[in-house]
């Protein structure tokens, strides 16, 4: 039986009467960009997030490109990133003229590693980006202090982690200087098209997103600053309205996906524990672990539910020859990226982000998966890893997996 990788008609079935009803709503309106919709959105998204101001933008990356503009970031400046990450992260910076500084990643987290991060500053960093990838929360405590002590702004990076908590109970997005989100059809909040949202508590910056949204326009015709169209439309905004008090309920489905796929491959011997780091006798696939379980309910939103295999992509033919999704996030990191080859990055600096990018693979989790479903994936890694005990690892020159020939 297949099992997609993520499968949105469901998701819009459950709601069609309503989105239906509220994209007639703006038809009839014709209030097609930013307007009401928008802006009741916002305040939702204010009121869920603990935020003070929520701005509706274009896209995730238009809400990173922005939060750079509004800093002020341009040719000879460095901002700090995780090198294994989507390419927005790192492609936003390039695009103003300033440098992507690229740093390793925590081994059982893949987040933005913060010792690293410190060694890596220099009198040029004017801005540092800690990514919540999968969904999983970044150490924002310690981005805090190196904020703190080195007085330089943290861009949080929430596209994939729109309502994760902290150990604290904080949102993700709420608590560095600015914070960018993505409503990409496939992140858990999704729009029907291109959206994206930047949060902030500091009233000058919010002004200053807002003018950067409309052309820097304030007042009209009048430009005292470098902007572009970076508006929401109306239809997006309406659809999310719609979907954002179901948010709670389907990070819990992706939570409960979670908890039995770790339960699953345990019991199939597969695994010793969630976050293990290198493979073994006990571990011939390696779980994720979400940190900080037992705190806040959402603590990981489980975007994505990443697995690591020494033979990755040989167990992915083999899933997707019975019919089940999966995709590697992220095959390259952006130190061996063709467009970032002029930077001269040492590719020896980033053993784990290497690892990673030769190791990981994401499985189907999206909320209205069944029981059977997940018994199915799980049963079928778990007859790969029976045929292919011997097989040799395709992650032969890594010592941080403990596959080293
Ligand atoms: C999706 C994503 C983005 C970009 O968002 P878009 O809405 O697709 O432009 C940026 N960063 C990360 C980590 C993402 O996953």
């Amino acid at each position: 039986m297949p099992v997609p990788l993520l499968d949105l008609k469901i998701q819009y079935r459950a709601l069609k009467p309503e989105i239906d009803a509220a994209l007639i709503r703006v038809a009839e309106s014709q209030a097609c960009i930013l307007g009401p919709e928008v802006d009741a959105l916002e305040r939702e998204l204010e009121a869920y997030l603990g935020v003070k101001h929520a701005i509706g933008v274009s896209s995730g990356t238009d809400a990173l490109l922005m939060a750079l503009m509004a800093l002020g970031v341009g040719p000879g400046d460095e901002v700090i990133v995780p090198t294994f990450s989507f390419f927005a992260t790192a492609g936003c910076v390039s695009r103003l003229n300033a440098t992507p500084v690229f740093v390793d990643v925590d081994n059982v987290t893949f987040n933005l590693d913060p010792e690293l991060t410190r060694k890596a500053i220099t009198a040029k960093t004017k801005a540092i980006i800690p990514v919540h990838l999968f969904g999983q929360a970044a150490d924002t405590d310690a981005f805090m202090a190196i904020s703190r002590e080195f007085n330089i702004p943290i861009i949080e990076d929430a596209a994939q982690a729109i309502g994760t908590q902290t150990a604290d109970g904080r949102r993700v997005g709420s608590i560095g200087h600015i914070g960018c989100f993505s409503f990409y059809p496939t992140k858990n909040l999704g729009a029907f098209g291109d959206g994206g949202l930047v949060t902030t508590n500091d009233d000058e910056l919010a002004v200053r997103l807002k003018q950067i949204r409309n052309h820097g326009m304030e007042p009209r015709y009048y430009h005292k600053i470098m902007g572009g169209n970076f508006r929401l439309d109306a239809m997006q905004g309406a659809v999310l309205r719609v979907k954002l008090p179901h948010l709670p309920s389907w990070h819990a489905g992706r939570r409960r996906n979670a908890e039995l796929y770790t339960k699953l491959f345990i019991e199939a011997g597969l695994s010793s524990a969630p976050g293990v780091t290198s493979f073994g006798p006990g571990d011939s696939i390696l779980l994720p672990k979400a940190v900080c379980e037992g705190s806040a309910p959402d603590h990981h939103i489980f975007n994505q539910f990443t697995i690591r295999s020494s033979h990755r992509n040989a167990l992915r033919t083999y899933l997707a020859e019975r019919g089940i999704g999966s995709e590697i996030y992220y095959p390259v990191p952006f130190h061996r990226q063709e467009c970032f080859a002029s930077l001269n990055c040492d590719d020896n600096a980033f053993p784990i982000s290497n690892c990673l990018a030769a190791t990981v693979l994401s499985l189907p989790i999206y909320p209205e998966l069944e029981e059977h479903h997940i018994r199915e994936v799980v049963g079928a890694i778990a007859e790969f890893e029976h045929e292919h005990a011997h097989r040799e690892s395709e992650c032969p020159d890594c010592a941080e997996c403990g596959t080293t020939a």
